[in-house]
């Protein structure tokens, strides 16, 4: 794969440059550079999304409301979601995940941490996240979401497959994908953390959501499905557990020790009323995500800081800031951002918008403009495809 040219970003209006070469940031441009000045702009780093739902993406045009509304947790993804991922197909999918990514790019968002399930097409649905990744020109890392719920063992396995065929590119880089612990046996779970480990990769995981999934681990006889997972082996070092809003601060602890990643959703907590997630101060290694929400991280950052503050928690740190580090983990770089040896993943804002996004070294917005595809186009694909999607899942 040809490498991306080299590029110097800057001067901003603070005199800062930064130079990118073979996708990474360097020291300084090498002869032959191009420039991307950005006189009145400031210079910052991509933001990460360290947990969302790229199949959600059609949400937005209009997803029919639930009669009567749901109960429970279980009874949202059950009537829901579980309907919807069961009714994508390769159009569909294609659609939803193209606008997802072309919003993200437009709200300065460079990297996005992705768990896939579309139960009736398993086979290729990576491969199809995987192109439009590398079309648009966004960052992300990519699992199916290994789950028995509709076919068994068999399923269980077929996801687990699907992980593998993600082919790792200076952009894209493969986890290993389980639904939640809830969702599969014993089996599963043990193949799921022998893959990661072939594959020098890690687990990526939904875990106390919601009391549903404590419950059943220990109806299982655990203490709940962290102890299940670990105890099944099932988390390597690295792992990024999505959620943890009914983890004790001991098991949020224990988290840290084992340098997972938990991952914060709060606008996705908040809709689906699973609880705030106040436990999780007790660890450092927290980051950000939407859980397919828009990826637009200043939202999702401004809903943690009011949430945060209706729930008297005044120990939220920088978990915004933390995605930069899980990426770097899986692409082994240097965690922060905008140093020499980083990811070259940069925003310019200008007048509090998204001016430029640069990935990987290629300009994939400019002048607040996706150049990587037609964006009018995407969100007219994604209007039909969405009325078709409404359509299957009332079959689903
Ligand atoms: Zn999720």
């Amino acid at each position: 794969m040809a490498l991306t040219p080299a590029l110097l970003i800057g001067p901003d209006r603070h005199g800062r440059s930064v130079a990118l070469a073979d996708g990474l940031v360097v020291a300084m441009a090498p002869p032959g550079a191009a420039l991307l000045p950005c006189p009145a702009g400031e210079i910052a780093a991509g933001a990460v999304c360290a947990h969302t739902h790229l199949y959600s993406g059609l949400v937005r045009y209009g997803m029919p409301q639930l009669t009567p509304a749901p109960d429970n947790f279980l009874e949202i993804l059950e009537r829901l979601w579980w309907r919807l991922d069961r009714a994508l197909d390769a159009e569909i999918l294609r659609a939803a995940a193209t606008d997802y990514v072309a919003r993200a790019l437009l709200a300065g968002t460079t990297a996005l941490v992705d768990h896939h399930e579309s139960p009736s097409m398993i086979e290729g649905s990576l491969e199809i996240l995987a192109e439009v990744c590398q079309q648009l020109g966004v960052r992300a890392l990519l699992c199916y979401g290994a789950t028995e719920r509709n076919g068994g063992a068999e399923e269980g396995r077929r996801g687990l497959a699907e992980c593998r065929r993600v082919q790792p590119s200076p952009l894209l880089r493969g986890l290993v994908g389980v639904h939640a612990s809830f969702t599969v046996s014993d089996e599963t779970l043990r193949a799921a953390g022998r893959q990661a480990f072939d594959l020098g990769t890690v687990v990526h995981v939904h875990v106390a959501e919601d009391t549903a999934d404590v419950a059943d681990a220990r109806a299982r006889g655990y203490p709940g499905p962290l102890e299940r997972l670990e105890s099944l082996d099932a988390l390597p070092r690295g792992s990024i557990l999505a959620h943890g809003v009914h983890l004790t601060r001991d098991e949020v602890r224990r988290c840290d020790e084992q340098a997972y990643w938990l991952v914060h959703n709060p606008r996705s907590n908040e809709g689906n009323r699973v609880g705030y997630a106040a436990n999780l101060s007790a660890a450092d290694r927290v980051a950000l995500g939407t859980d397919g929400w828009t990826a637009d991280m200043m939202a999702e950052q401004e809903e943690l800081f009011r949430l945060a503050a209706s729930h008297g928690d005044d120990t939220v740190t920088d978990r915004l800031g933390n995605g930069h580090a899980l990426i770097a983990e899986r692409f082994g770089t240097k965690p922060r951002p905008l140093e020499v040896g980083a990811l070259g993943d940069v925003v310019v804002r200008q007048d509090g918008l998204v001016k430029h996004v640069v990935v990987g070294g290629r300009v994939v917005v400019a002048d607040g403009r996706l150049i990587t595809s037609d964006f009018e186009g995407i969100a007219a694909d994604g209007e039909i495809q969405a009325a078709r999607l409404w359509r299957r899942m009332a079959n689903f």
